[in-house]
């Protein structure tokens, strides 16, 4: 696997993966070991573990997919230094640079959003944190975004205290993205300009105004599986209502481009680790799903019940068609007001007519410009 150290197989107890799934949808907490366990055992073979994860994931989500579309509404520019980030002080990723997008421009981009079936709109800010001013901005565009559109809506935008969460509550935000990203212990390797209990305070400060989290990871920064498996308990604590698991995509001009041990089997159990340690969570299959998951990418369906469509900031992702025909085929349900057929349908006429604007108007990267570099 490449990742972590695990002691000699035969002194791991065999898992029973259905006892463990059905500790997890009585409510109890995984333990350590058994988590790590599910990352590192070879002898635990995929589609049993698949199996397992989807009786949890079925008892809350049944067969549906929500499909999230990001809009990266402000990109680059932002003086902290996250090393897998291409909006990054130190990163020499030529991307597409600009302040906020316009109000219309936003609106517009949500309007395409909802026709393309997105059950969620996600809006991501670069930089550190929303200036007094900015929050008021954001606030109002999540006003205008829910008086005409039937969707979630969801904003990332750095730190945040209570004062501007409370701004943005009122505004009817219905969740607030803040990636842990990493364990506490290996957050200053990916970051200095700001800290783990940064972001925790900031998670803090969005659940104590009542608006839902969102948080996740990036695997294959070079943590070993001990410290996703603490990822996974710390959103638990957190009472996290949504997961995004991200795996790293290499970006040269990037501090950290090398991605380390992210086979597809090895992704697939982290998403399978995070279902039994957050049952009744949104797990979400973000960046990297075609890029790492590769041909075992529809099997991510059964551990995870949302993905994102299209895009992830600055890398583009599969056409939005061939995603929701991997939905269907594998028979499972998009939430969407439209038919699958209208969806599939939309998606091929928006791939010819938006072919960048969904998504990531920034993209620079394709899965083909990426693979290359590994
Ligand atoms: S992850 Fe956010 S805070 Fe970090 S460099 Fe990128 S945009 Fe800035």
């Amino acid at each position: 696997m490449g990742v972590g150290v695990w002691p000699t197989m035969s002194t791991v107890t065999a898992l029973d993966l259905e006892l463990l799934a059905s500790a997890a949808l009585a409510g109890e907490l995984i333990a350590d070991s058994d988590a790590e366990q599910i990352l590192l055992d070879p002898e635990i073979d995929l589609l049993p573990l698949v199996h397992a994860a989807y009786r949890v994931r079925h008892a809350r989500w049944d067969k549906t997919v929500q499909v999230h579309i990001l809009n990266n509404a402000a990109n680059g520019k932002c003086p902290e230094d996250c090393s897998y980030c291409t909006q990054g002080k130190n990163s020499s990723v030529p991307i597409e640079e600009y302040s906020m997008k316009s109000p219309d421009e936003i609106m517009e981009e949500a309007r395409l959003a909802y026709e393309n079936g997105a059950f969620r709109y996600c809006m991501v800010f670069s930089g550190r944190g929303p200036s007094t001013n900015r929050t008021d901005e954001l606030a109002s565009l999540v006003r205008n975004i829910k008086a005409k559109y039937p969707l979630e809506v969801c904003v990332s935008a750095g730190l945040l205290d209570d004062a501007k969460a409370e701004v943005l509550a009122e505004a009817g935000l219905d969740r607030l993205n803040h990636n842990l990203n990493t364990s506490e212990e290996h957050y200053a390797e990916i970051c200095t300009t700001h800290t783990y209990q940064d972001r925790l305070n900031t998670l803090k400060a969005a659940k104590r105004n009542g608006i839902e989290m969102c948080s996740g990871l990036i695997a294959g920064m070079g943590e070993p599986a001990s410290d996703l498996v603490e990822i996974a308990q710390t959103l638990r604590s957190l009472e996290a209502e949504s997961i995004p698991v991200n795996f790293l995509l290499p970006f040269e001009g990037n501090d950290l481009v090398e991605p380390k041990g992210l086979t597809p089997e090895y992704c697939l159990r982290v998403l399978c680790m995070f279902r039994f340690a957050n049952p009744t969570a949104e797990i979400r299959v973000a960046a990297g799903r075609e890029f790492h998951l590769r041909s075992l990418e529809p099997l991510a369906l059964y551990p995870a019940n949302s993905l994102f469509l299209e895009g992830y900031l600055n890398a583009k992702g599969a056409a939005s068609n061939r995603t929701y025909e991997m939905i269907i085929d594998a028979g499972f349900e998009i939430v969407s007001d439209f038919s699958a057929e209208a969806l599939v349908d939309s998606a091929e006429k928006s791939a010819v007519e938006h072919p960048v604007e969904i998504g990531g108007k920034s993209a620079v990267k394709t899965l083909e410009d990426l693979r290359p570099s590994l």
